[in-house]
């Protein structure tokens, strides 16, 4: 007999998720973590009692109704919408892309007169069938928008011309002909009251939780102590790179703790030019509070100015490349893991997929249930 059920590499949602449900259906877990926090790359420090996105703005929106409801199980979630301003050379513009964003690009005033615009720069590049990001943008948005507000940023972002991009980038990205700027089409948004690391502490009460706790590093000790394994961390770590190691983007970030009320009135700024270094600076407070009232209250600020760069071994993996090479290399690991029968990979890293959190909750949900 083995002491756990399960073992489970990482305390993000994915792990977190898992370790919940599988407890609450009667088995045993433990939660291990090469860092000593829980809650990976969506913790949260208070610093002035502004919960810091250590590891990059995180903000909760799904359209999943189950993913919803359980997370207000363990969170009150507030009222925060998504607006951020893009900041092109000192002129600002509305995001996502929507009549506020139009009216100051071209002057438009009504929707057909927006669409028409677009229509017409889309005819003059001659796209019918977008090929890849560059192409996708330009269809959608037109070429002002594109070379104004997507490549620069973009570029910087993902470090790779926008040719060389897949074009599902951009379709994050909503595109709209109404004075909406509400960043994700979400039926539900919000930001845990009290930061996300209280929501993922409160889904791992009463489970054993060992941090500082590197699992490839004492691999088979630690798969002594249970039947399964869910693994959260890079898929390609999992096997020791033999296939090639796949690409990441990484961020680095400038934290400042600054002595005034309010830096940028909004919680992201993105900078869409060539030029300036960074891709965006984040300032805190404002997805807590989202109102200036509420916000300035308090006297200082913490802001992040945001930096992306290539991953190298050693630094914190964020985004997947999902360019073909990538792909590619990426399926032949996951053929090496479904080899792995004691073993689910799990999560953004796990399964090398560009995963919004409520999908992360969702795809744990699924799998627990899978394995009742
Ligand atoms: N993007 C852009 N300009 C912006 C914001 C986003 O061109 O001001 C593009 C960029 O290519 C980015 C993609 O849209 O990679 C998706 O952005 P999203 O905000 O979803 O990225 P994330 O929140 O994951 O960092």
């Amino acid at each position: 007999m083995r002491k756990y059920n399960y073992l489970i590499v990482g305390a993000g949602l994915y792990g977190a998720t898992f370790a919940q449900q599988a407890r609450e259906a009667g088995k045993t877990v433990l939660v291990i973590d090469k860092r000593d926090h829980i809650a990976g790359n969506v913790y949260t420090k208070t610093v002035e009692g502004i919960h810091v996105h250590q590891y990059g703005a995180h903000i909760f929106h799904t359209n999943n109704r189950e993913v919803w409801d359980y997370v207000n199980r363990f969170a009150v979630f507030n009222r925060f919408t998504n607006s951020p301003v893009a900041n092109y050379r000192g002129e600002l513009y509305s995001l996502p892309f929507n009549m506020y964003t139009f009216n100051k690009m071209w002057g438009v005033v009504t929707p057909e007169e927006a669409a028409a615009k677009i229509e017409e720069q889309k005819q003059a590049a001659g796209i019918t069938n977008p090929q890849n990001l560059e192409e996708q943008a330009i269809s959608l948005v037109g070429t002002d928008i594109y070379e104004k507000l997507i490549k620069g940023y973009t570029e910087k972002q993902w470090g790779r011309p926008c040719t060389e991009l897949p074009a599902f980038i951009i379709k994050r990205l909503p595109v709209r002909l109404t004075f909406d700027n509400n960043y994700f089409n979400a039926l539900y948004q919000g930001i845990p009251v009290g930061g996300y690391t209280k929501l993922v502490a409160n889904m791992l009460e009463g489970i054993e939780v060992r941090l500082n706790t590197d699992y490839l590093a004492n691999k088979e000790a630690l798969d002594a102590l249970a039947d399964k394994v869910i693994y959260t961390g890079p898929i390609d770590a999992y096997f020791g790179y033999k296939l090639g190691p796949l690409e990441y983007r990484s961020v680095r970030f400038e934290t400042e703790l600054l002595d005034k009320p309010n830096f940028q009135g909004v919680a992201a700024m993105n900078y869409t030019d060539r030029e300036t270094p960074w891709t965006r600076i984040i300032e805190h407070k404002w997805f807590q509070f989202g109102r200036d009232d509420q916000g300035n209250d308090l006297p200082k600020t913490v802001i992040s100015r945001e930096y992306s760069s290539e991953w190298k071994p050693g630094e914190e993996p964020y985004y997947p490349v999902n360019d073909q090479k990538n792909s590619t290399r990426c399926q032949q690991y996951k053929a090496l893991a479904a080899q792995e029968s004691k073993v689910v990979f799990g999560g953004r890293l796990g399964e090398y997929r560009y995963y919004d959190m409520d999908a992360v909750i969702g795809e744990a949900l699924e799998k627990v249930k899978r394995e009742e």
